[in-house]
């Protein structure tokens, strides 16, 4: 099989955690790596975010990542919707002058989508897409964010003209069917997953060591990018009145004092919890790794997440979760049984589930074990073979 797979802005080799990166570019690369190892070949195109980057990386011998110059290098997302026809015409000139015709096109998020549906035409191929978020539903968890009337315009457009649509979660196509009124038939749940080699149970006393963490401190994780959808703000007024001594939040994701940093810092100022709160900016996966394994359990307050793969990696690492019983989340957090899930997106019952399991070490490593288990149903090797089944 010849894939060509659009990735407008998620661009698959760009270090998750900075701003607008994070899961998706994350599940392209392990997706479209193991896709290749299965013989296929395949091919990213993505909008170039810097100007030093090769046209063409080969990323291995039947996986290319072809970089698209439309737009200024360092456009916001919200701008890229105005370069999108070029982005279009560039892809087709490739295609054209390679003479590479592929056998299907996967798109991924909603100016992917657009740009897939007119290859499609184009070259009269299947296309696949993947929205990761939805606007209406993302709007309707959290009405803070500018609202987009063109995106959810073409969200719609996109979910009935394609030929297929794989989503994350039961949670998804369910709001899809209703949105759109589409055929249950067009669209498969295939979750993303998680690398359990990658991810797995490590030692905390050679976690911390390595990190130069004291044993003595208990460690609240959250990993992710930085927005205001993360629901970070939450977990700042926790620290303001956990009951637990010696405890720390350790905020991985973001990038240097970029304004949601600086906002975030000022709350924590503000409520007088700044000394509790680490605030370590995004980091590289073969050292996060170790964050996870010095942690003593992750968080995820999130109004709204079409999956949360930070939750994933968490529980691979044998930590025990809890998150805002949102989107994909119910699906990686057994609710009592692998951490707690969270109905309300206020601090008080997140503070009461985080002080629940602060307080008692057999339970934390029994959820823990419990969440290990669980998330050997949901690896990456899953998720691509019914990819590839599907497509
Ligand atoms: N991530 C990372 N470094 C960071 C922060 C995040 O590598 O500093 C990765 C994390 O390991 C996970 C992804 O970014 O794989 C975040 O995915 P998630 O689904 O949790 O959030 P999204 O970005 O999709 O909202």
């Amino acid at each position: 099989m010849n894939l060509g797979i659009i990735s407008v802005h998620g661009c698959p080799i760009r270090q998750a955690g900075i701003k607008d990166v994070g899961g998706m570019n994350v599940y392209l690369l392990e997706t479209a790596k193991r896709i290749a190892d299965f013989g296929n070949k395949v091919d990213i195109f993505t909008r170039r975010h810097d100007p030093k980057d090769p046209q063409i990386i080969n990323i291995n011998d039947n996986l290319r990542l072809i970089h698209i110059d439309s737009g200024p290098v360092d456009a916001e997302k919200k701008e890229l919707f105005s370069y999108i026809n070029i982005f279009t015409k560039k892809v087709i000139k490739i295609i054209e002058h390679e003479n590479n015709l592929y056998d299907i096109f996967s798109s991924h998020y909603w100016l992917s989508g657009i740009v897939g549906n007119d290859l499609s035409k184009q070259f009269h191929v299947p296309h696949v897409t993947s929205f990761h978020t939805l606007n209406d539903l993302k709007q309707k968890a959290f009405p803070f964010d500018e609202f987009l009337p063109i995106r959810s315009k073409y969200e719609s457009l996109i979910a009935k003209k394609v030929d297929h649509i794989i989503v994350w979660s039961n949670h998804e196509k369910k709001s899809l069917i209703s949105l759109y009124n589409l055929d249950p038939e067009k669209i498969s749940i295939i979750p993303p997953g998680v690398d359990i080699k990658k991810f797995q149970q490590r030692d905390i006393k050679f976690c911390r060591n390595y990190l130069n963490i004291s044993l003595d401190k208990r460690i609240i994780l959250f990993v992710g990018r930085l927005e205001k959808l993360k629901g970070i703000d939450i977990l700042i007024k926790v620290m303001a009145t956990i009951e637990i001594l010696n405890v720390q939040l350790f905020i991985v994701g973001g990038e240097g004092n970029s304004p949601e940093i600086k906002r975030l810092k000022d709350l924590a100022i503000k409520l007088n919890v700044r000394e509790k709160i680490l605030f370590l900016g995004s980091i590289p996966q073969d050292e996060l790794i170790y964050y996870y394994g010095s942690s003593d359990i992750c968080v995820l307050p999130s109004y709204y997440e079409s999956f949360g793969l930070a939750a994933l990696e968490a529980a691979a690492c044998g930590k025990p979760v809890v998150a805002s019983r949102v989107g994909g989340l119910p699906s990686i957090v057994i609710d009592g049984k692998t951490g707690y899930l969270v109905n309300w997106k206020c601090p008080g019952p997140f503070q009461e589930k985080i002080e629940i399991l602060l307080n008692n070490d057999l339970l934390r490593k029994k959820l823990g074990k419990n969440a290990r288990s669980h998330t050997k149903n949901l690896t990456w090797d899953k998720s691509t073979s019914s990819i590839i089944k599907l497509i």
